[in-house]
């Protein structure tokens, strides 16, 4: 049987794709698959009886300045994750029955994996688990910071990037300025390691990113498979690091079709305790029914929930429309007939989840790619609002009275309904991405 070797990188956007990716290639194509994980955010192993899992000893569950992964902190994740990473690859590859190991799978943050996969003569496939427009933006932040552009980004911020409409100055990722520099490394390997690596894959399909996909082509001149979208063959719920709270479901049971507003910023971002008030009293003061997800951490700071800093009269205000939970089944949620709209905080998974169940989004942006997804979705693809990264009440107020009751939102809903049915028919026979995968099976057999 031929066999494949993933390893995830340990964050929850990436983990997701990853094992969904090692679902499609187990029961849709047949491969045996084994893993290779850290014990920091470790998947739940017990779910997957037929996967292998190998655990490699990590420095992140001993240096905690190391999280989140940050500026230098991930170039030193890929260093100092390099040597376990061979060791263990080295261990796989010499078992006996493991001897039609086609390739490795990674995300395409270890970059110090490439270097790996040539000394022991093993092909590397990276997963980008972002979307190919900001990924195409990621590979030319080396060049923006040659040639100064980074420096003055705060005078320029609302210009636009004439390589990379719609996006403006602002948009661009950067991380701040202390961690500019390791960043712009950090960057500059991944693509430099990717550009090395036998192929590359995408959750995404030709569809919804045709033209960046055939810029990337031009780029990278490499095979790029668009086999997404992932969540549509298998769920992310799976490797949710957190327990999902179902009650959220049998709340939205009783809640009347399109009226409910879903809330999540997904599993990283945190504001400040003032930006949290703005959302608290947005939401309240919009008359929308809405789940909110207000995760451990999602106050800056602040290890707890984050909803006990909500006072009693927003209590009262929202009492029977409101629903908070500490972490959804977002899968099941966006698909529930119930929720009418989205407000996101643009990370790739969520807005991919958003499109297949055709539900319209509201933007902030943190950090990152978040940004550009957050640009796309509402210039060119529109099936979102903007708010940007800084908004106050009224803001959120106004932009959820846009999306769930003005003929604006009724038009972004028909769009992203169409998508969302062009995302269904690309995984049926004949459609893109049940070709790329098609493609993909036939490029592994013919590795190693
Ligand atoms: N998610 C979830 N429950 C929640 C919020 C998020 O299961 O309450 C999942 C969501 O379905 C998605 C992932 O967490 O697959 C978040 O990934 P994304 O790329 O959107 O954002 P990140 O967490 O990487 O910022």
């Amino acid at each position: 049987m031929s066999r494949v070797v993933l390893f995830p990188y340990p964050a929850q956007g990436h983990i997701n794709p990853m094992f969904q990716l090692a679902n499609i290639l187990h029961h849709t194509i047949g491969f045996a698959i084994s893993v290779v994980y850290t014990q920091h955010n470790a998947p739940d192993i017990s779910r997957y009886p037929h996967f292998q899992f190998h655990l490699i000893s990590d420095p992140v569950t001993d240096d905690n300045s190391l999280i989140p992964f940050r500026g230098n902190a991930i170039n030193v994740l890929n260093a100092r994750c390099a040597r376990p990473f061979k060791l263990c690859l080295a261990r796989i590859l010499s078992e006996e029955n493991n001897a039609t190991v086609r390739c490795i799978i990674t995300d395409a943050m270890w970059y110090s994996t490439q270097a790996v996969a040539d000394e022991l003569n093993v092909s590397r496939i990276v997963l980008r688990t972002a979307s190919v427009h900001s990924s195409l933006v990621y590979a030319a932040l080396p060049l923006f910071h040659q040639t100064g552009y980074l420096t003055s980004m705060e005078a320029r911020a609302e210009d636009a990037v004439p390589e990379f409409q719609p996006i403006k100055v602002k948009d661009i990722p950067t991380f701040g300025a202390k961690d500019q520099n390791s960043i712009v490394e950090f960057f500059s390997n991944v693509f430099t390691e990717t550009k090395r690596s036998s192929a590359l894959i995408f959750n995404t399909f030709e569809e919804l990113e045709s033209p960046d996909l055939a810029k990337l082509r031009r780029q990278f001149d490499m095979p790029v498979f668009a086999i997404g979208p992932f969540n549509k063959r298998f769920s992310a719920a799976e490797t949710s690091l957190r327990k999902q709270d179902r009650s959220s479901i049998d709340w939205l049971d009783t809640h009347a079709p399109q009226s409910v507003l879903y809330v999540s910023f997904g599993s990283i971002a945190a504001m400040d305790k003032t930006t949290f008030l703005e959302v608290a009293w947005g939401l309240a003061n919009s008359g929308q029914p809405f789940l909110w997800v207000v995760r451990p951490g999602s106050i800056n700071g602040a290890a707890s929930a984050g909803s006990e800093v909500l006072p009693a009269e927003w209590a009262e205000k929202v009492s029977g429309r409101s629903c908070v939970v500490e972490w959804a089944p977002q899968q099941e949620v966006l698909a529930h007939s119930s929720v009418g709209g989205f407000w996101t905080h643009s990370g790739w998974n969520s807005t991919v989840e958003s499109i297949c169940e055709g539900v319209p989004m509201m933007c902030a942006p943190y950090f990152a790619d978040q940004m550009i997804n957050a640009r796309w979705v509402s210039e060119v693809w529109r099936i979102a609002i903007n708010l940007e990264r800084v908004f106050a009440r009224r803001d959120v107020e106004e932009g959820i009275r846009r999306l769930m009751t003005t003929a604006e939102g009724v038009e972004m809903r028909r769009r992203v309904a169409a998508l969302k049915e062009t995302a269904a028919a690309c995984l049926g026979p004949g459609g893109s991405s049940y070709e790329a995968l098609v493609g993909l099976s036939k490029f592994i057999m013919e590795l190693g």
